[in-house]
């Protein structure tokens, strides 16, 4: 079995956004589109730990709000198109860049949660 310190640690960063392990940066930190592995498939490092939250869909709705809400509105300003052209333009794309980040942004905030050593509050006995 592969222990702490025998990996030089990963960027957070480069792990948590190809989805690989916080603790390897080799083995694979999803099984499914969003579900996580129990464990890592390299080094054996238990995702039990890994608690995201709503912190991903929180970073999701600001930045995908921004971009395409920012898109629309300069689409209005510029071209001032009837409104069916917004729903088959933006309604698509609202879809495509929520699903495209959520799993990068869920990936990077359980890489800093490993890096940070970060979990819930404990009372002392
Ligand atoms: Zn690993």
């Amino acid at each position: 079995m592969i222990r702490e310190g025998e990996f030089s640690p990963p960027s957070p960063f480069v792990c948590g956004l190809k989805g690989s392990c916080p603790r390897c940066g080799r083995g694979k930190l999803f099984a499914g589109f969003f579900t996580l592995a129990t464990r890592c498939g390299n080094c054996g490092l238990d995702f039990g730990f890994a608690d995201s939250g709503d912190g991903p869909a929180v970073f999701v709705s600001l930045i995908g709000g921004f971009l395409v809400l920012g898109a629309a509105l300069w689409t209005e300003l510029l071209y001032e198109p009837p409104f069916w052209v917004h729903l088959v333009i933006f309604l698509p794309l609202t879809l495509i860049v929520c699903l495209g980040l959520l799993r990068p942004l869920k990936g990077l905030l359980i890489a800093l949660q490993y890096r940070n050593k970060a979990e819930q509050g404990r009372l002392k006995d």
